[in-house]
Parts: C-alpha cells; sequence; structure tokens
C-alpha cells in the first residue's frame, strides 16, 4: 500500500472521515489549493478550541494510544521562497512554497511548542538510547530546490534549528527540471489557453482518463494523473509536444524551480545541516521495478556519500509512497530511516522505516485572520484534522 493511500485511509468514515472530506476536498479549485474563507475559519475555531482547552492533547493522546509529552513529529516542507503568491503566479505547484516570512513565523512558533531534533537524534529516540524533554520536531525538506540554500538556511543557521535536505541526485548542481515542476507549469499554461489536453495525450497515444480527471480537473489534479498513468517515455514526449504548443522556451519556467549546488550543500552539511536520500531521479518507488528501487536507492546514497565525506543514512521516498519490498531495499541499502508524507506520531519502538510526516505550506497552518496562528501549527502538527 502506497504511503498516499495509507494516509487516505484510517478510519474514514464516521465523524473523522467526515472532517477529513471537509478539511480536504477531493476536487480543488482550478486557482489552486487555497481553502474557501468558510473552510478555513470553521478549521481555525475548531484548532482554537481543541488547543486552547487542551482537549488536542487528549485527543491525540487516545487516537495514537501515545502518552503526552514525549512524542516525535515530522515536519515536511519543500521551496522557501520569497514571496510565494508571485511563485503560484509563476506556475509552481502552491503544495511546495512557503514564503520566506511566513517560514520564520513558522519556526517561532513551532519553536515555542516543541524542541527540535536532528533526525539522527530523532532515531536515537525511536531505539530508546534517549528520552524526550517534551514533545519534538524534525524539520524535513524534500527535492533540493535551490531556496533551501537561499532562503531556508539563513533562517536556520541563525536560529541554530537542525533539518535534514533530502535530494535528488541526479538533479543537485545541474541545470534539470523536475518533471513534475515542468508539467505542472505546462498544464497550468494549457488550461489557461484552453489547450484541448486530451486531444494532445490520444495524439501520443496515452488514453484518456475514464473519470474525466484530465478534461474537468485543476491543474494539479490532472498533473498528479498523468505523473501516475504516464511511462517516463510518454510523460517526456507529450511536455515536449505541450512545450512546443505554448511556444514555451527553458528560460519560461519558474527559477524557484532551479536544483541548489553541490557547493551549498557541502556549505551547509559543514555547518551540520543533514542530507538523506530522496532518491537518485525522483522516481515514484512504488511504480518501478526491483532492480531500479535498488539502484535508486544505493547510488544515490553513495553519491552523497562521495561528495559530503560522510554516512548517508536517511531516506525520504518520493511523493511519501513505499511498500513492504521498498521498505526492505531500504533496509538493506544501509539506511536507518525512511520517512512518508503521511500522518503518524512517531513513538520509541515505532518503524523507522514509515516515519510520519505532516506537510506544510504557505496556506495549511494560516490561521482566520491569515495569521500564522499558534493553535493551527500545533493543530496541523499532530494531525488534528487527520484520520488517523
Ligand atoms: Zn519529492
Amino acid at each position: 500500500m502506497s504511503a498516499d493511500m495509507m494516509s487516505t485511509s484510517g478510519t474514514g468514515n464516521g465523524m473523522l472521515g467526515f472532517f477529513s472530506s471537509f478539511f480536504y476536498p477531493r476536487r480543488l479549485p482550478a486557482s489552486g489549493p487555497q481553502p474557501a474563507i468558510y473552510r478555513r475559519l470553521l478549521k481555525s475555531a475548531l484548532a482554537g478550541g481543541a488547543y486552547y482547552s487542551g482537549l488536542l492533547d487528549l485527543y491525540i493522546q487516545f487516537r495514537d494510544r501515545c502518552p503526552a509529552q514525549n512524542r516525535l513529529f515530522m515536519v515536511g516542507y519543500h521551496a522557501v521562497v520569497e514571496e510565494s503568491g508571485r511563485e503560484i503566479e509563476a506556475g509552481m505547484m502552491p503544495q511546495q512554497l512557503i514564503s520566506r516570512s511566513l517560514f520564520e513565523r513558522e519556526l517561532d512558533q513551532i519553536g515555542a511548542q516543541f524542541d527540535f531534533l536532528s533526525i539522527d537524534q530523532a532515531v536515537d529516540f525511536l531505539e530508546g538510547k534517549i528520552h524526550l524533554k517534551r514533545d519534538s520536531i524534525v524539520l524535513t525538506f524534500d527535492d533540493g530546490y535551490r531556496s533551501i540554500y537561499d532562503h531556508a538556511y539563513p533562517i536556520l543557521k541563525r536560529k541554530g534549528v537542525p533539518a535534514v535536505f533530502y535530494l535528488c541526485t541526479d538533479y543537485v548542481g545541474t541545470s534539470r527540471l523536475f518533471d513534475h515542476d515542468r508539467l505542472f507549469y505546462l498544464i497550468r499554461k494549457a488550461v489557461q489557453g484552453s489547450l484541448p489536453i486530451e486531444t494532445l495525450l490520444l495524439q501520443r497515444g496515452i488514453p484518456i482518463d475514464p473519470n474525466g480527471l484530465i478534461a474537468s480537473g485543476s491543474p494539479l489534479e490532472i498533473t498528479r494523473r498523468l505523473l501516475e498513468i504516464c511511462s517516463k517515455t510518454e510523460l517526456e514526449a507529450f511536455m515536449r509536444l505541450l512545450q512546443e504548443k505554448l511556444d514555451v522556451q527553458e528560460t519560461d519556467f519558474p527559477s524557484e524551480a532551479a536544483m541548489v549546488g553541490w557547493e551549498a550543500v557541502e556549505t551547509m552539511a559543514r555547518e551540520g545541516m543533514t542530507f538523506g536520500s530522496h532518491t537518485a531521479s525522483h522516481c515514484l518507488l512504488t511504480q518501478v521495478d526491483p532492480k531500479a528501487v535498488l539502484e535508486e536507492l544505493r547510488l544515490s546514497k553513495a553519491a552523497l556519500e562521495a561528495r559530503l565525506q560522510r554516512k548517508i543514512d536517511h531516506l525520504a521516498y518520493p511523493d511519501g509512497r513505499t511498500s513492504p519490498y521498498v521498505i526492505e531495499a531500504a533496509r538493506a541499502c544501509g539506511y536507518r530511516s525512511a520517512c512518508t508524507t503521511s500522518h503518524a506520531v512517531n513513538k520509541v519502538g515505532g518503524d523507522r522505516y514509515l516515519l510520519g510526516r505532516e506537510q506544510f505550506w504557505e496556506n495549511s497552518a494560516l490561521g482566520w485572520a491569515s495569521n500564522c496562528s499558534k493553535a493551527m501549527v500545533a493543530s496541523q502538527i499532530k494531525g488534528l484534522f487527520k484520520t488517523r
């Protein structure tokens, strides 16, 4: 079962199921996933009530069967950019972006309520080697955008906050962009320009999605669907066709999608930041053959170790997707931990290869007045609106 599937499974019915479907609607508006104001108001009111009444912790203890004050949570970011609205307009996926100013405010909110741990300390805790003084957090960054060095690292360094950065070694230090970033940019432009996406897919021999997502979905939904159904070759051919039809030049893609360089990575590693693998090519490990899984995990680990001259122990599955085979492969390749994108409170003795993580982006923890709310930050981290 993939981590994405796991994240939407759990109880899945009753009130929790209702909350989940209400707060995480399947269909996102075409302009992006910014929640409607009424949804944010209700979410904010629930989070405030749960947080300030003390019910939040009672609920989490009951749901996750985990005593308070000794729990490990993980928070996942992608790109920290100057101003997220501008990047969204430029064509980056909103869920990957947080503005530098909000990121800094969130760090302060998190630091006021949790202790920050490095990923190595976190794994020591899970193995029962150290004890926590209070609920703790590991900050993670996936994909390795250049902004982790330009915007996230200076703030982390100034505040003395540790973090782990999961990199795709085929991309670090290159001018390549991820397929998901290229595709989202092109699909968004195609939808804006009313380009017949289904007809173009048929021209490339890619069958039309029977549930109609491609005909009527948002750019984000269409991008996700195509990444699932297309092979790498099909995707590349389709993107070439879109690029040609839309007259998009390489320099038109958002500069924020650019990758971090090796020198920046070395600097950050020297200053105490941790690096892990996010595979070599960012392939979905549940969709490639077993040999490719092993290669992705081995080669990315070896490339990072050769470059940074230190052992690489930690992995983040692309898109959080994993399976029993992938977990076995991660263990066999010598990783100490691997994280998903599903909610879970990480406890002593828990599975180090299924670490739970909450994904954060610009709108994920905004309160009713579009501020960074302490109650919303705590509620998001503790998974108040999740079904497991
Ligand atoms: Zn990723």
